[in-house]
């Protein structure tokens, strides 16, 4: 099976009625990015920076050592686009307990990803600068975690302004970025016009959107059996989301492990999806569930999937 999959590895991912899909890694570290490219990928859809932060005690990485990072996995990508996602700590990635205090109350709904970055801009501010730095050497997205209200992306992009105006100060080289937000919380995928108007692309995170939609704690095993990718709420936050951002002409990819899941393929690209981000060791075999669908035959079939009562059962129907 893995031999027959490898053949796939320079075949282009596209389906039986000519639908180009790209398929992007998600990666941890820099060095990642020689596993993604020896997989196929067309870039990377996600680097979760908190690889870097957690683990660590007592100081997080200066700028220099996160601009070393992100140029590694920037220059290991050989031109291919980077999409850099700012730090999501808190809840299931806590950092070292000498650099954050990690008692929180409920820390999934706590102080996490986005809000954390935003309660410490002098943090956030460094880890910026280090990004927009690293663009100077390929093409990089900049992805930020956990958006939910109007406020907290006027304050981001403003700390993106300030950060390029340190480096301009500094006389720095930096390069032009992609703005992203991930839709992880159903409140953002709920108010997809705002993030629309502000956003040059989104991603849509299901691995939080099912915690957060269902209210079942993704780490939590005595309610595993209750997280399901195929609740009739997510599938359709994950649809809506989907056809808004088609409608308006927006890049939009899944990035959570739905896009990685080779029986959720067909669904996704019913419903309209064409950019997935997952695991390097899934991407042949997503490639090989796209080289067998026809997307024109999918629609109308995703919709029934998505509309049933039980659509895991629906989609066991032609
Ligand atoms: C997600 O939530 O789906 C996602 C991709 O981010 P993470 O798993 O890192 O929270
Ligand atoms: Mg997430």
């Amino acid at each position: 099976e893995r031999g027959r999959l490898q053949r796939l590895l320079h075949t282009p991912a596209v389906t039986m009625d000519g639908q180009k899909i790209q398929l992007l890694a998600n990666i941890e570290m820099p060095e990642d990015a020689l596993g993604a490219l020896k997989a196929g990928a067309q870039g990377v859809g996600l680097f979760r920076s908190e690889f870097l932060f957690m683990g660590r005690q007592g100081r997080l990485p200066d700028e220099e050592e996160q601009y070393q990072a992100y140029k590694r996995a920037v220059e290991g990508m050989n031109g291919l686009p980077v999409t850099i996602r700012t730090v999501d700590v808190g809840a299931d990635k806590p950092l070292d307990d000498s650099v954050r205090d990690n008692a929180h109350l409920n820390p999934a709904l706590g102080l996490r990803a986005i809000r954390w970055s935003l309660a410490d801009p002098a943090m956030f501010l460094t880890q910026l600068r280090a990004i927009l730095r690293a663009a100077a050497h390929g093409p990089v997205h900049l992805l930020v975690p956990m958006l939910a209200h109007a406020r907290e992306i006027r304050q981001t992009l403003a700390h993106i302004d300030h950060a390029r105006a340190h480096l301009d100060n500094r006389g720095v080289a930096y390069g032009n970025v992609k703005l992203g937000a991930m839709i992880e919380i159903p409140a953002a995928a709920l108010s997809l016009q705002l993030f629309l108007k502000y956003f040059d692309f989104l991603s849509i995170g299901t691995n939080d959107l099912i915690q957060y939609t269902l209210a079942i704690d993704r780490a939590d095993e005595s309610v595993a059996h209750l997280y399901d990718p195929l609740h009739p709420a997510v599938l359709k936050l994950v649809a809506d989301t989907i056809a808004e951002c088609r409608a308006q002409g927006k890049e939009v990819a899944v990035c959570g492990e739905m896009a990685g899941d080779v029986t959720l393929t067909r669904l996704l690209l019913g419903l309209g999806l064409r950019s997935f981000s997952m695991h390097p060791a899934q991407i042949l075999a997503v490639k090989q569930e796209i080289l067998r669908a026809d997307t024109s035959t999918l629609e109308a079939w995703a919709r029934r999937v998505c509309t049933a009562e039980d659509p895991a059962l629906a989609m066991a129907l032609p």
